[in-house]
Formats: C-alpha cells, sequence, structure tokens
C-alpha cells in the first residue's frame, strides 16, 4: 500500500513540504524513531548500517583493508572468477541493512524501494550507464502471485529511472518453478536454479551487444546470479554486471581480503 508520504513526495512547494513534515514527522526507515531528514536512518540505524566501502576488489566488490588501485583482484575471485564482471552492493546483509531487506521484502514495506535504489545507485556507479539495460532477477509467476510484488523489480525501476537507462522487467523469465534457497548448500542451491532461466520468446535479439546491470535485492551464494548471468550472456549481451542492495558474505568472518595485484 502506498503511504500518505510517499502520495505527496511530488509536493513542489518548499512550504507544503513543511507543513507535511509537522502533519507526518520523518522516521528512520528501519526503526521508526523521529529523524531530521527524509529517507534517513537514525544514528543508532546508521551506526549498525554495514556499509561496503572503497577499496573494493574489482570483481566481487568485497573491501579490501588497505587501498591497492582501481582493479586489483581478491585471492577469492583470481581462485574462482565469476562469470559476470564485477558486482557491487551497498552493505553487508546485516544489521540495519538486513533489516530493511526484510522490511522491504516481507514487511509490506515497499516505499524503501525509492531509498534503497538510490543507495544502489550510488554503488554501482561505476558501470551504471544510460546504455545499459537494467534487468531486475525474475520470480517465477507463482511466487509473484504468492508475494504479489517483486523486490528486485521494484529496485530495478528507481535505479533505471535515476540513471536513465532502460527498465527491462520482463527480458529474462524464470519458467521454472525453484525450491526456497534459504537452507540449501551451494551445490544444492546450483543444482536448484540450473537452467530456472530463459529469454522471453522473441526477445533474445534485444540483447545483442548490449551491456546489462542485473538488480537483485540480497546476493547470498551467487547461483540465482551466475545462472541468470549465463542466460543472458548466452543470448548475446556483451557483459553483465551485478548490483544488489546487500550481500551475505559467508567469509565475513575472515575480515577483509588481503589485495593480489
Ligand atoms: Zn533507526
Amino acid at each position: 500500500m502506498i503511504s500518505l508520504r510517499e502520495k505527496l513526495a511530488h509536493v513542489p512547494s518548499a512550504t507544503a513540504r513543511g507543513v507535511l513534515n509537522v502533519l507526518l514527522p520523518l522516521r528512520c526507515m528501519c526503526c521508526d524513531t523521529r529523524v531530521g531528514s527524509e529517507d534517513g536512518l537514525c544514528p543508532v540505524c546508521w551506526n549498525s548500517m554495514p556499509f561496503i566501502e572503497k577499496p573494493v576488489c574489482h570483481r566481487l566488490g568485497i573491501p579490501f583493508s588497505y587501498d591497492v588501485g582501481e582493479e586489483a583482484w581478491s585471492p577469492r575471485a583470481i581462485a574462482s572468477p565469476p562469470v559476470f564482471d564485477r558486482l557491487r552492493s551497498v552493505a553487508f546483509y546485516e544489521g540495519s541493512a538486513q533489516s530493511l531487506v526484510l522490511a522491504f521484502k516481507f514487511g509490506g514495506r515497499r516505499e524503501l524501494a525509492r531509498p534503497m535504489g538510490k543507495w544502489m545507485v550510488s554503488a554501482g556507479r561505476e558501470f551504471l550507464s544510460p546504455d545499459s539495460l537494467i534487468i531486475p532477477v525474475p520470480l517465477h509467476w507463482l511466487r509473484l502471485l504468492s508475494r504479489r510484488f517483486n523486490q528486485s523489480a521494484a529496485l530495478a525501476q528507481v535505479i533505471a529511472k535515476e540513471c536513465g537507462a532502460a527498465y527491462e522487467p520482463d527480458l529474462l523469465t524464470r519458467h521454472k518453478r525453484t525450491r526456497q534457497q534459504v537452507g540449501l548448500t551451494a551445490k544444492e542451491r546450483q543444482k536448484n536454479v540450473r537452467s530456472a532461466f530463459r529469454i522471453a520468446a522473441g526477445r533474445s535479439g534485444d540483447l545483442d551487444g548490449r551491456h546489462v546491470v542485473l538488480i537483485d535485492d540480497v546476493m547470498t551464494t551467487g547461483s540465482t546470479i551466475a545462472a541468470c548471468t549465463k542466460t543472458l550472456l548466452s543470448a548475446g549481451a556483451s557483459s553483465v554486471d551485478v548490483l544488489t542492495f546487500a550481500l551475505a558474505d559467508p567469509s565475513r568472518s575472515d575480515q577483509e581480503e588481503t589485495a593480489i595485484l
């Protein structure tokens, strides 16, 4: 459901917006505490927001403990290069980032698409361009029926609008209904999503030579992202970069990566 604040978000006059702020005080996106700015976090939630900041691995977007230059790869990327070109995420899937994703995906807080999408635009600035195709990871239509919205598509729509690129929610489709990935091992996840994705009938030519930015809310083991990327590349996309709001990093306990040049 669209909130009253969202309905009135485009009120042009500063005075009218001031009145609106008195009537509907601004709240922290995460915990509902009063805050001073729209789409903001209170100090407590801000402090528990595990932002991913540069320098990062050129391929996997995981932070380095020291600056080693723009294009350095982490040992993990060298040992097992991803099928996509680059991954960038706003934050690790912990603390406030996890609370926001859960509220957005399962708590009916659809208005979070706009601030979360704007953060993603900042995180993906190096590869987002008006010539990119912005494609969300699709849901199977049965899951779409039960959940009633695709959270990745809502984020992709905001991102495409912000960077003036084409939003393409119907190009990539999920034709196989896969089990929920939660609780599966990495191998089981890969098997679960293998051949789950297809290009929409008659549209493979639309990808020819195009740069794609694939959008998802959370990157976990990457098996879904890998399956989507392979499908897009086989259909003629020239390159695929991935942009997610959160990154669930199983090696987070190892702390930051050491760079290999
Ligand atoms: Zn808060």
